[in-house]
């Protein structure tokens, strides 16, 4: 009896699996033609200078508009874009859009643009970078690139020379997510970061909970004291934007300025209506 039961879940679960494969297989191949059918967009979220108490800069996201899944969610298909190699071509195609948009903004404004591990050795980042800021005409200043702690945990030995690579090229160079990986604080000094951005976990629960509060104050101090410009990322309301205005943090990113919003919507933000999205419009 039981038996037959164990069975019947066996080939249940397999009817499972072989929907998700099937499932899976279908946006690979979707995935490969998204590029060449445009189906990319760069959404833009807005680096509030807490100093100067105005945006300086946009982070890059990338969105997939899906013709008959609707929007996808990138931390569903870069896993995916990473895993079959695509990465390197829709990385190409970030670069480019992101250096081309903010080209056409004020010189005072920069872009931030995420760039995965795959990219970082698989491809030829520094040369794409080169090719994106002659074709765009931006001022390699105005662009930082934004990577993981997994992309040198991954790639101890490759990753100086590339990080070097950039920097000598003018752009700068943030850590991302900064917090979430394993071996955060020897990364710290021996990479040239200019930037740390602090991982939005960290910043959750900063009015609620003493605790939480000293913690992340101690990361700010830390990158503070590297001499790195330091980000909070994922402050989404006035008190939490109020705790970290008295520390030495020197942007925030989050829901309190905006979400990540269209192109079209940057003139608009820059302009200031970014305090209507906040606390402040209630
Ligand atoms: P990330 O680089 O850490 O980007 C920040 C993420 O936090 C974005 O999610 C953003 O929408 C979200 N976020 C911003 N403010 C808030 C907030 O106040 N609260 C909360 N809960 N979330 C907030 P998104 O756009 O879904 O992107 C997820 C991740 O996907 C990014 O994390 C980045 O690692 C990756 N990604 C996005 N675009 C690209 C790209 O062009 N290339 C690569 N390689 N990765 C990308
Ligand atoms: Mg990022
Ligand atoms: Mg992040
Ligand atoms: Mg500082």
């Amino acid at each position: 009896h039981a038996k037959t039961a164990g069975r019947r879940g066996e080939r249940f679960f397999t009817n499972e699996m072989e929907a998700q494969l099937e499932a899976r297989h279908t946006l690979e191949a979707d995935l490969r033609k998204a590029v060449a059918n445009h189906e990319f967009e760069l959404n833009y979220q807005p680096l509030f200078d807490i100093g100067a108490q105005r945006i300086c800069g946009f982070e890059a996201l990338l969105r997939w508009n899906h013709p008959t899944r609707g929007r996808v969610s990138p931390v569903e298909f870069i896993p995916l874009a990473e895993e079959l190699g695509l990465i390197v071509d829709i990385g190409r195609w970030v670069l480019l859009q992101a250096c081309t948009d903010a080209a056409g903004w004020p010189e005072d404004v920069k872009v931030a643009v995420n760039v995965s591990a795959i990219q970082f050795t698989h491809g030829n980042l520094p040369e794409d970078v080169s090719t994106a800021l002659t074709t765009s005409g931006l001022a390699p200043a105005r662009l930082e690139i934004e990577i993981t702690e997994s992309v040198l945990m991954e790639n101890r030995e490759e990753a100086l020379p590339i990080l070097h690579a950039l920097k000598q090229r003018g752009l700068r160079v943030a850590m991302d997510d900064f917090g979430t990986g394993y071996s955060s604080l020897s990364y710290l000094s021996s990479f040239p970061f200019d930037k740390i951005k602090i991982d939005k976990s960290f910043v959750t629960d900063i009015v609620e909970n003493r605790e939480a509060f000293a913690i992340i104050r101690a990361i700010i101090l830390l990158g503070d004291a590297l001499g790195m410009r330091v980000t909070v990322e994922g402050v989404e309301t006035g008190e939490q934007l109020a705790l970290l205005e008295q520390e030495a943090c020197d942007e925030i990113q989050g829901y309190h300025i905006s979400p990540p919003r269209p192109l079209a919507d940057v003139p608009k933000l820059l302009s200031g209506s970014w305090e209507t999205h906040g606390a402040k419009a209630g």
